[in-house]
């Protein structure tokens, strides 16, 4: 059978958290699988947004809903948005704080593109803290780690560290790994705590 995926476990952690008419974000919108996924959870009276900073990324995510409703699926109302998530509570709707069910990030590079550009320490801790207060009590943040690219090493340290360092009265915290594999990607995600005061 094998161990699921990293990207299996975190769809499995977010699906655990999500119902119709959820609302979710998806941090790093690449190519749309965990876009796809958060609506068809979230279905025709959910809400998604997914952030990007390449034009590209979102381009191959709007195909890829479009694609999805061309076949009949339904799914909830996906908001692309073409900004860094280190600025998501800008975008969130005022209604959406602490509502949030679950914050998904795939970090690093988008995959077959040519572009230098990747996620940095520098925008993915603040913008792991603002997911922290945008999500509801109960809602789960999931990160998946490359240490395997110049930076995501670095990167993947210090995501670790911020989770290892917070507040048990925030958040719960689990690592899904393969230790075998010491440059394989890995998954964090955390739980906030369902009754806590304002992080
Ligand atoms: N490494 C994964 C895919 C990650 S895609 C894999 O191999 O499957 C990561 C996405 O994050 C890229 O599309 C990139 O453009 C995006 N990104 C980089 N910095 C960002 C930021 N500050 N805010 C939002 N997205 C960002």
């Amino acid at each position: 059978m094998g161990f699921p995926s990293v990207l299996t476990m975190a769809q499995r952690l977010a699906a655990e958290r999500l119902a119709p008419g959820s609302a979710a974000i998806d941090a790093t919108a690449g190519g749309g699988v965990d876009t796809l996924f958060l609506a068809r959870q979230t279905g025709p009276r959910g809400r998604v947004l997914a952030f990007d900073v390449q034009e590209e990324a979102l381009a191959r995510t709007r195909l890829r809903l479009e694609e999805a409703r061309a076949a009949g699926e339904a799914l909830a109302e996906v908001t692309l948005v073409p900004a860094g998530h280190e600025r998501m509570e800008e975008y969130v709707p005022a209604e959406l704080h602490g509502r949030i069910r679950a914050v998904m990030f795939n970090l690093g590079y988008l995959p077959g593109s040519d572009s230098p550009v990747i996620t940095r320490p520098e925008t993915t801790l603040p913008a792991l803290e603002a997911a922290l207060r945008l999500l509801a009590p109960g809602g789960v943040l999931t990160a998946v780690l490359y240490p395997g690219h110049p930076g995501g090493d670095e990167e993947a340290r210090a995501v670790e560290r911020w989770m290892a360092e917070l507040p048990d009265a925030a958040a719960r915290t689990v690592l899904y790994c393969f230790p075998q594999k010491e440059k394989a990607p890995y998954l964090v995600a955390l739980e906030k705590r369902q009754n806590t005061r304002p992080v």
